[in-house]
C-alpha cells in the first residue's frame, strides 16, 4: 500500500494535513520510515508482519481512535509520554500553561515544593521535575489507572515525583501543612451541555472523569483546589490553573473572594481565556 493510499484512508475523519501528519507519525514511530522513505515507496517493502501491524493500526485510526492511544505515546513540551485510554491526551494548551509556570520560576524559591492536582499521564508534574531539578514534586490523581501510567512515565523520564491517590473533592485538609510554593491543576472543566460540540474522538475515547463537570456546578474542582490552596500554599506561593473560558469571570470572583491576589488570566494560542494564576499574600 502506498503512502497516498494510506493517508487517504483517514480522509473521512481528518483533513488532508492531519491525515498526512498522523500517517507520518505512525510510519516513523513504529516502522522507522521517514517521509522521504514513504514517498519512495518503502511502505510496500515492509515485511509481512509489519504489514499486518500497519493494517491493525489503520483499522483503529479509521474507527476514530486517537493516534496517541493507538501508538501509546504523546508529546508534551518536547518529551514523549506513554498514554492509554485511562488518561487524557496532553493538549498543546497545557504546554502553554507549563511554559507560563516555567517563565514564572523567579517567583519560586530555589527548591520549591510543587503539587499537581489531577495529574493524568503525569505530563505537567514530570516535565516540571525534569526542568526544575531542585523542585520536590508531588502529583495527585483520583484514578489508579492514571497513576500507574504517570508512575511509568516518571520512571522512563528518570525523574522523581511522589504520586498519591487523592480525591480532591473528599480531601481532609485539616492535617496538611502549609508547605506548597506552587500548586498547578488542569482539572475537569467541560460542562455536560458542551459535549455536543466536542469532537467524536474525544467523546468516544478519552476518560470522561478527566473532562466533565456538572452543568450546575462547573467550578466544583476549582473551589475545592483553591480552598485547599488557601490552607496549604505558603505566603507568596502561586496557584496556576487551566480553565474553561466560559467561566473566567466566575472563577476570578471566586478566587478574589477567597483572598487570592494578583489574579491574572492569559489566553491560549486560539485567543481564548484558558489560564489563570493567583497568589496568596499572607496567611489568615
Ligand atoms: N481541553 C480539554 C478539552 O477540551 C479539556 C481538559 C479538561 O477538562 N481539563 O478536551
Amino acid at each position: 500500500m502506498s503512502y497516498r493510499e494510506l493517508y487517504s484512508r483517514l480522509l473521512p475523519r481528518y483533513d488532508k494535513g492531519e491525515a498526512q501528519a498522523i500517517t507520518q507519525w505512525v510510519l516513523d514511530s513504529r516502522f522507522h520510515l521517514s517521509l522521504s522513505d514513504a514517498l519512495c515507496g518503502k511502505v510496500t517493502e515492509l515485511s509481512p508482519n509489519d504489514r499486518t501491524e500497519l493494517e491493525k493500526i489503520f483499522c483503529r485510526l479509521e474507527a476514530g481512535e486517537p493516534v496517541q492511544y493507538v501508538l501509546g505515546e504523546a508529546e508534551f513540551c518536547g518529551r514523549r509520554f506513554h498514554v492509554e485510554r485511562g488518561v487524557l491526551v496532553p493538549r498543546p494548551e497545557t504546554e502553554e500553561l507549563f511554559r507560563w509556570i516555567l517563565a514564572s520560576q523567579d517567583a519560586f524559591p530555589d527548591s520549591p515544593e510543587v503539587l499537581d492536582v489531577g495529574t493524568g499521564s503525569g505530563c505537567i508534574a514530570i516535565t516540571l521535575a525534569a526542568e526544575l531539578p531542585t523542585a520536590s514534586v508531588t502529583a495527585w490523581d483520583i484514578s489508579p489507572e492514571a497513576l500507574a501510567v504517570a508512575r511509568e512515565n516518571a520512571k522512563r523520564a528518570h525523574v522523581l515525583v511522589s504520586f498519591e491517590q487523592q480525591d480532591m473533592l473528599g480531601k481532609d485538609m485539616t492535617s496538611d501543612a502549609r508547605k506548597w510554593h506552587l500548586m498547578v491543576s488542569n482539572p475537569p472543566y467541560v460542562c455536560q451541555k458542551e459535549a455536543d460540540q466536542m469532537a467524536r474522538h474525544v467523546l468516544d475515547y478519552e476518560p470522561h472523569v478527566a473532562l466533565f463537570v456538572p452543568d450546575d456546578d462547573p467550578l466544583l474542582f476549582y473551589r475545592a483546589i483553591a480552598r485547599y490552596a488557601t490552607a496549604t500554599l505558603r505566603p507568596g506561593g502561586w496557584l496556576f490553573f487551566e480553565i474553561n473560558p466560559l467561566f473566567l469571570d466566575d472563577l476570578t470572583a471566586l478566587l478574589a473572594g477567597m483572598g487570592f491576589a494578583e489574579i491574572e488570566a492569559r489566553n491560549d494560542q486560539f485567543g481564548k481565556a484558558r489560564f489563570i494564576r493567583a497568589t496568596i499574600k499572607t496567611t489568615t
